[in-house]
């Protein structure tokens, strides 16, 4: 059986969120345990701990609470993510809204004062950008 989707590690149930927390979904942990999807952390793959420090994107760039940038982080996550769903042959991903990494819809505006705006986080984007389908959890 092919893994049809890429999809964020929090929502597995992975405690890998920037406060050492989860968001856990059912049915995308259940895409897991079936075979049919394959977790990922971009912000890990970016090197990031956890627990880290909130980041939020501002004017293209990402910045943690600390006014330190981050963007190179992200980015490298984003890239490796990438590189996964092309060797794999992946089309389809579920990523975490609002995530500065995962977001589909929706991003915060950078002032950490959870405003929300239309936007996507860099690995969202860049997955995209390269032809794959997005839905956040609250797309199922
Ligand atoms: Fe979840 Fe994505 Fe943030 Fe990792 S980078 S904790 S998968 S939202």
């Amino acid at each position: 059986l092919d893994i049809e989707y890429l999809v964020s590690a929090c929502l597995c149930g992975e405690h890998c969120r920037y406060d050492g927390k989860s968001n856990i979904q059912k049915s995308v942990a259940q895409l897991v345990s079936q075979g049919r999807a394959l977790a990922v952390c971009p912000e890990l793959f970016g090197g990031l701990p956890t627990p880290r420090p909130p980041c939020e994107i501002f004017q293209g760039k990402v910045y943690d609470v600390h006014n330190q940038e981050q963007t190179a982080a992200f980015l490298k996550g984003a890239q490796r993510t990438l590189d996964i769903a092309k060797k794999l042959g992946i089309k389809k991903a579920i990523l975490k809204e609002k995530s500065p990494s995962c977001g589909v819809h929706f991003i915060y505006d950078g002032s950490f004062s959870a405003s929300v705006i239309p936007g996507q986080g860099l690995t969202a984007r860049l997955l995209s950008q390269h032809g794959v389908t997005l839905l956040s959890e609250n797309d199922l």
